[in-house]
């Protein structure tokens, strides 16, 4: 067995055991493996174990990732690449056009850029609020008070599927400080949901690495996992 399988294994054994431990259903926690830096080779033995779910978050990189691995027949299944990283609005297009899911959408202007840029033949790009849930001044991330309203603008738009929130609190060590700002997130989550009544609104994109357990114990739906299955980035 290679090490990018022992790898995937041991995230999924962790998630299991995370969820087991707060009595949730493992299936409803989606693993995407985050790929940023490494290239479409590893991508494709992650995928070759069932994995199916990718992020990036370097636009081009992904892009050029996606469009290797979709020119031939390099993996069984088709992928699900999802963008992770910081949107601009002159790489929109790109969003657009490559990925089914962005995670990162914090104001309108991107979200009506990413709705006008979707390209008619397919269907809605999936997308998530971002937001600042511990208030750090530099970080992005819509504000946790003004979610409710973004979240009513952009479920508006008839080429986006608003799929929920996402976060990147800062790192702190312990379980009890990261389950913190989990929490306040999984509050926010369920506010909006119950008050929009959205179809599709299921996502709470939260947990990496280092926090995936106290995410998960806080209601996560998504963990974005890079270094546990891919190794250190340089
Ligand atoms: C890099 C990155 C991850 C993965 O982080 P690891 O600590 O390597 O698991 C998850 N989410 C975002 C937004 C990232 O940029």
């Amino acid at each position: 067995m290679t090490t990018l399988q022992d790898n995937l294994q041991a995230v999924q054994s962790r998630i299991a055991a995370a969820c087991l431990a707060c009595g949730r259903n493992p299936g409803e926690v989606t693993l995407l493996a985050v790929s940023k830096t490494f290239g479409a080779d590893a991508v494709q033995e992650v995928a070759s174990c069932g994995q199916q779910d990718f992020g990036e978050n370097y636009i081009q990189e992904g892009v050029d990732k996606i469009t290797f691995l979709q020119s031939s027949s390099h993996t069984k299944t088709p992928l699900i690449w999802h963008c992770i990283g910081p949107i601009q609005s002159n790489k929109t297009k790109y969003v657009a056009e490559f990925f089914s899911w962005a995670h990162t959408v914090d104001r309108l202007k991107i979200a009506q850029r990413l709705n006008d840029q979707r390209p008619a033949n397919l269907p809605p790009l999936s997308v998530c609020l971002q937001v600042n849930i511990d208030g750090g001044a530099t970080k992005s991330g819509v504000a946790p008070e003004e979610v409710l309203e973004l979240a009513k603008q952009v479920a508006q738009l008839p080429r986006l599927t608003l799929r929920g929130l996402m976060t990147i609190p800062d790192p702190v060590e312990g379980f009890e400080a990261q389950v913190a700002p989990h929490t306040k997130a999984r509050a926010l989550f369920d506010e909006v949901r119950d008050e929009l009544n959205l179809p599709h609104f299921d996502t709470l994109s939260m947990g990496m690495t280092s926090d995936l357990e106290a995410a998960i114990h806080a209601g996560s739906t998504m963990v974005r996992v890079g270094t546990a299955i891919f190794g250190g980035r340089l």
